[in-house]
């Protein structure tokens, strides 16, 4: 996909951002995202609740790596940051039910499916920088600790080395306090509970969301 350098401009130019949003929106989808929505930031729902979730019940990846709580940006740091940017992407990608349900025999094509989800997030995040959005930032699903080094001993970041997969590896919507059930339900789309008791024939399909703040 194209990265061609666009000279920075010191005027934020609204009808190029529009035209930007939609050619992203087009990339998504190309690249496998389900649903698309250009969203402003103040449809962003930040929710301390949602990283209390990360420790009750807690988390098998709870502190395991540099991307997850309590280790990543705080929500009301992310509610402040984002006072200071207009327009994201926010995306959902349909993953069927018996892949989403935790099950071992199942776990490869999982794990692909959330590096699916990191390679739309960061493939458009890099659009973006390139397209002179220099401080575009993207957040994944799940964690990168299992998504990306799940047969390492433990998160290189951690120990104070250079991540694994930097250009990879961002944190999660979740990991931050987004609410992504409520987010996906106030775009109009569906979604459902799955946890470590549910079966797949009582789940039409799974998502997972990832966004983009572009501007
Ligand atoms: S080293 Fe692995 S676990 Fe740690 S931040 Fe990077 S991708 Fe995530």
């Amino acid at each position: 996909m194209e990265r061609k350098p666009r000279k920075i401009g010191l005027e934020s130019d609204e009808a190029q951002l529009a035209r930007d949003l939609q050619k992203y929106q087009a990339n998504a989808l190309e690249l496998g995202a389900t649903r698309v929505k250009i969203i402003r930031t103040d449809e962003i729902l930040v929710d301390e609740r949602v990283t209390l979730k990360c420790q009750i019940p807690r988390c098998f990846g709870y502190g395991g790596g540099a991307n997850c709580p309590p280790n990543t940006l705080k929500p009301a740091e992310l509610r402040e940051l984002l006072q200071k940017y207009k327009r994201a992407l926010f995306f959902v990608k349909e993953i069927p039910s018996n892949i989403i349900v935790r099950d071992k025999a199942t776990i490869k094509e999982r794990v692909a499916a959330y590096q699916d989800v990191y390679k739309i997030v960061t493939e458009i995040e890099s659009m973006a920088f390139y397209d002179g959005y220099y401080l575009a930032f993207g957040l994944g699903a799940g964690s990168c600790r299992h998504t990306f080094c799940g047969l390492a001993e433990d998160c290189a970041a951690l120990k104070g080395e250079k991540c694994r997969f930097p250009l990879r590896a961002r944190p999660s919507m979740e990991a931050v306090g987004i609410d992504v059930y409520k987010m996906i339900v106030s775009a109009g789309w569906t979604i459902y509970p799955i946890g470590s008791g549910a079966k797949p024939e009582e789940i039409p399909c799974g998502v997972l969301a990832g966004i983009i703040v572009v501007q």
